[in-house]
This record gives structure tokens, sequence and C-alpha cells, in this order.
């Protein structure tokens, strides 16, 4: 039986230390605001904006929310972006993704302030990620070292194995890991033998986005597992990466979904606006 890494758990714990750190700050006069754009109307983004306001509300934090139109152009959505730049009173600035397919992802990324970037995908924050010398960690990635270490599992001298390889999930978790000196194995569509490779993993993490693509037979005895996948079963209900009913009798450890790696990604939000707000603020 694995021990479950309880996501919703460590996510309050956070939240709860942001919430106080952020009404200290307030008693300076020194407020916290958060900027969230929304281009066009999907449903799962929408969701995930609504989860974002929430978590503001309970640590405190000002949101500022623009739903935008669908057919917003790149240069009103930079525009605004430049606005949020420019205003004190946002310290961090997050567009949803994705956005509408006639608008660059990349050129709005670009567009944000390094300083408020604090989804930590600005091309100079994602430099610093990799020399090992950041303000922000990107959420997720971020997340699932918190509930690592919320369970004392360190990745030091332990086989870690990151299947996916996207600039949002697989490639700064699998730096992250190896910052912390794990031995890192990063497996992708192309990879070979990802069975075998999979069941080397003392920490085996999953950010593929296919429902319950691991198997028992990919899970090492006692290894940690990590699902940070969020998909739909063929019923239509929210399920992760991982087949979690036939991997929790051998793995070790095992997260949840939902309830494990998608709180844990927005308590890190809040963190990182926290910390985007201290340095704003010569804290
Ligand atoms: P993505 O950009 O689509 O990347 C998926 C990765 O999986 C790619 O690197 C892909 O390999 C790899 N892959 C696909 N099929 C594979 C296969 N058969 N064997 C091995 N590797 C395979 O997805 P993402 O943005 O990283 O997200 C991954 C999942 O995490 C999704 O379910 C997403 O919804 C979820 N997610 C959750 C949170 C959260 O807060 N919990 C946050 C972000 C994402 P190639 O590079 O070779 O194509």
């Amino acid at each position: 039986m694995a021990k479950i890494l309880d996501g919703k758990a460590v996510s309050a714990a956070v939240k709860e230390r942001v919430a106080a750190e952020v009404a200290a700050l307030g008693t300076e006069g020194v407020s916290v605001g958060l900027a969230v754009i929304l281009v066009g109307d999907d449903s799962a983004s929408r969701v995930y904006v609504n989860n974002k306001k929430k978590a503001c509300e309970a640590c405190g934090i000002r949101s500022f929310e623009y739903a935008l139109p669908a057919e917003t152009t790149q240069e009103e959505l930079v525009a605004l972006i430049e606005k949020l730049n420019a205003d004190p009173a946002v310290n961090g600035i997050l567009c949803q993704l994705p956005v509408p397919r006639h608008i660059d992802d990349k050129a709005v990324i670009a567009a944000i302030a390094p300083e408020k970037d604090v989804d930590a995908f600005h091309v100079a924050n994602v430099g610093h990620i990799m020399v090992g010398d950041y303000t922000f960690l990107p959420c997720t990635p971020a997340g699932v070292m918190e509930l690592l270490h919320s369970a004392d599992i360190s990745p030091e001298g332990k086989r870690c194995v990151v299947i996916g390889r996207s600039n949002i999930v697989g490639k700064p978790m699998a730096m992250l890991l190896l910052h912390e000196n794990g031995t890192v194995t990063v497996c992708h569509s192309r990879t070979k033998d990802l069975a075998a490779i999979c069941r080397e993993a003392d920490i085996l993490v999953a950010a593929v986005g296919r429902a319950k693509f691991v198997t028992a037979d990919m899970v090492k005895a006692g290894a940690a597992v990590i699902d940070v996948g969020m998909n739909r079963d063929e019923n239509g209900n929210l399920c992760g990466d991982v087949d979690y009913d036939a991997v929790e009798p051998v793995a070790g450890y095992i997260t949840p979904v939902p309830g494990g790696v998608g709180p844990m990604t927005i308590a890190m939000l809040m963190q990182n606006t926290l910390t985007a707000a201290k340095q704003q603020n010569g804290r």
C-alpha cells in the first residue's frame, strides 16, 4: 500500500504560510497583486483561472482579472501586458495558456517583465533555473518538489525518471531533480524501452497527458510515483497519467488525481506572487 502524497493538505499549508506573510506585509503598507489574463472562452482555462482567483482570495492577494474576447489581437494583448508591467499594484502577471492560434504564445511570454513572470516561463527565468540561480520556479515542478519534501523524499543519489519534455513541466522538472542531486532520465515519445527505464526509477514523474499511461509493470516496488497528468477518462471523469488503482499497490508513495499535483501548482503560484511582491518592494 502506497502512502498518499496529499496535495490538498500540503497546498493548504503553503497557502497558509503565504497568507501569513501577505498579512504581515500589509501591516507595513505593502499589498500583493496578481494579474491573470484569459483570452477566449476555453472552459478548462476558465476553471483554472477561477481556481487561481479563489486561491488569491484565500491568501489575501489582490487579483486583477482580464477576460479578453477570442478576437483580441496579439498587439492588444501585448499592450495590456506592457501596461501591467508598469503598474506597481501588479506584482505578478500570468497569461493563461493556451492562447488562440492567431496569437504567438512566445511573444506573449516575452512581453511579461521577468520580475513579474510568476509562471517562470520567460526565457530569462528559464535561463536562471538552468544555472540554479533563480527567483521563481515554474509552479508545477516546484509543487512536485514541495510534495516530495513534505514526505522527506530526497532525490539525492536516486534514479529519477521524468516522462515528458515540455517546457512547462518535463524539462524544468528534470532540472529541479538534478539540482537536488538526482540522477535524472527524461523520456518522451521517441524513447525506446520506456517501461524498462521507468522500472529503474526511485522517483517517477509522469507528465504525458495520456490517461492511465503508467501501468503497474512500469513501476519499481516502493517507488515514489508523481502524477502530473490531468486528463478525462472514457466517462469524462478527471484522471491522471497513472493507472492509480493498478500502481498504488506497487508504489511506495503516490499522488492522487485530483488532489495531488494540481492544487500544488496553484499554491506555488501564490508563493511566487508573494516572492515577486517582496522583491519589488525591497523586502
Ligand atoms: P505536452 O506539452 O503535451 O507534453 C507531453 C509530453 O509527453 C511530450 O514531451 C511528449 O513527447 C510526451 N509523450 C507523449 N506521448 C508519449 C508516449 N507515448 N511515450 C512517452 N512520452 C510521451 O504536455 P504538458 O503541458 O507537459 O502536460 C502534461 C500533462 O500534465 C497534461 O495532462 C497536462 O494537462 C498536465 N498538466 C498538469 C498541471 C497541473 O497543475 N497538475 C500543469 C501542467 C500540465 P514528445 O516531446 O516526444 O512529443
